[in-house]
């Protein structure tokens, strides 16, 4: 039985889930922007739409993403069993998961996006900040943590890619992937 989903069907959904959640692509391209613009003053905010966009395209993230945002909609519905129920509707401060599961998913760009995952986990600018302050009853326990990786990763991204521009290496090039994450 094949019973594997397409990619272009999960990136739909990846793109639907954060639509329906409250999250823009341009949001979280201003916190990269953020991140990035003091090693790059050239950079655009058009540079950070299309850098969310390429790691978005990713499994490791788009994975993340969904499983993250299906347990906040379980729990927003009361629909998760005790304790997980609780733990992740309250969002338990020394959970952790929500975290883990978003910095794993950047591990592919680098220690820029580790680091800079851990900076908007605790710093939480922008649409970070309006999630983690949840408004009435909706739970976005994981999902500010995987707007942070969002961000994080399209940073590290940008900063590889910066780095290989100014080394004359066309994304193109033999070994470019590798070293520009693309
Ligand atoms: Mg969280």
């Amino acid at each position: 039985m094949d019973s594997r989903v397409h990619s272009k069907d999960v990136k739909h959904a990846v793109y639907q889930k954060l639509q329906e959640r409250g999250v823009g692509i341009e949001e979280i391209a201003r916190i990269v922007m953020e991140m990035q613009i003091a090693y790059n003053p050239l950079l655009t905010l058009a540079a950070c739409v299309e850098s969310v966009h390429a790691v978005l395209n990713k499994r490791e993230l788009q994975h993340a993403i969904l499983i993250g945002i299906e347990l906040d909609s379980l729990a927003e519905r009361g629909l998760l069993s005790e304790p997980i129920q609780s733990i992740v509707s309250s969002d338990e401060g020394l959970f952790g998961c929500d975290e883990t599961l978003a910095l794993g998913s950047v591990f592919g760009y680098g220690s820029i996006a580790v680091t800079t995952f851990g900076y908007l986990d605790k710093r939480k600018s922008g649409i970070i900040r309006k999630l983690d302050t949840k408004a009435g009853s909706h739970v976005h326990t994981f999902l500010d943590d995987l707007v942070a990786g969002i961000a994080a990763a399209a940073s590290g991204r940008l900063a590889h890619q910066q780095r290989d521009r100014e080394e004359g290496t066309p994304a193109s090039a033999p070994g470019a992937d590798s070293a520009s994450m693309e």
